[in-house]
């Protein structure tokens, strides 16, 4: 999801079906990228540190029991830790899972800090039951609505992924050059969707890894060199041209002098 830059709300209820869960954590791991961008950049030091799962500000609210949310749990969880400053970064995120487990009360004792949030503070409440949040929650928060078809749409372009990648690897087996640079133009579609790309580039190095273990090929070793060269050059805001040309040039092998590549 986008973050709206400039206009962070300090509470949201992500609501419906499908991730909610990993939409939260990739909208948590925005607010604080340090690139301040949209999508994270997932090389900076808040996105590597969250990645790891241990971002210090980044709070998991959990239930203490299996009926729900306690009074309890909201004081010692939400409450008491919102007034501390963010150990380290911009916004202080507190992630509740399944928010419809919060009893009235629970939520009436979320509401005051929801209403009167400190600075720094975010709080994403996820729930396939937005009808079980009091109406003085919601009323407080952004709803983000998920459904099926938002579920689709991502099923839809994990497949386009997947194609692709296979596309990829027959041209290579043909050594097929021309056809090799004519697959540019299928990666086109991927230039501003960071997440589809890095997908479809560990789709391509895990392929290669495997062809490595089975046949020990120097070919399949090139790829997966060419394949990593071309994430970190992404990752350091390199031509994306210039580093998808190369990378499908390599693994169709195509050797490219290291003078031609430096510049
Ligand atoms: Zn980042």
């Amino acid at each position: 999801m986008r973050v709206p830059l400039g206009n962070v709300g300090h509470a949201y209820i992500f609501a419906g079906e499908g991730t909610l869960l990993a939409q939260a954590n990739a909208f948590a791991k925005a607010l604080n990228c340090l690139e301040g961008n949209e999508t994270p950049c997932d090389s900076c030091i808040s996105c590597r540190v969250f990645a790891s799962g241990n971002h210090p500000d980044t709070v998991y609210v959990t239930p203490s029991n299996a009926t729900g949310y306690s009074v309890e749990d909201v004081r010692n969880q939400v409450v008491k830790p919102m007034a501390t400053k963010p150990f380290s970064y911009r916004y202080k995120v507190f992630i509740l899972d399944n928010a419809e487990k919060l009893n009235h009360q629970a939520q009436n004792a979320l509401l005051k800090t929801i209403e009167e949030p400190a600075p720094y503070g975010v709080f994403l409440l996820l729930t396939p039951a937005i009808e079980a949040m009091l109406p003085t929650v919601i009323s407080r928060c952004v709803v983000v609505k998920y459904n099926s078809n938002a579920q689709a749409q991502i099923n839809e372009a994990d497949e386009a992924v997947q194609t692709l990648a296979r596309e990829v690897a027959e041209t290579a087996h043909k050594q097929d050059i021309l056809g090799a640079l004519a697959l540019y133009k299928k990666f086109e579609p991927f230039k501003e969707n960071k997440e589809s790309l890095q997908r479809l580039l560990d789709m391509l190095y895990t392929l290669y890894g495997k062809r490595i273990r089975e046949t020990g090929e120097a070919h399949a070793f090139r790829a997966t060199e060419a394949i990593m060269y071309t994430k970190q050059a992404l990752a350091a805001n390199g031509n994306f041209q210039l580093a998808i040309e190369l990378m499908l040039l390599k693994i169709c092998g195509c050797d490219i002098p290291q003078k031609v590549v430096e510049f």
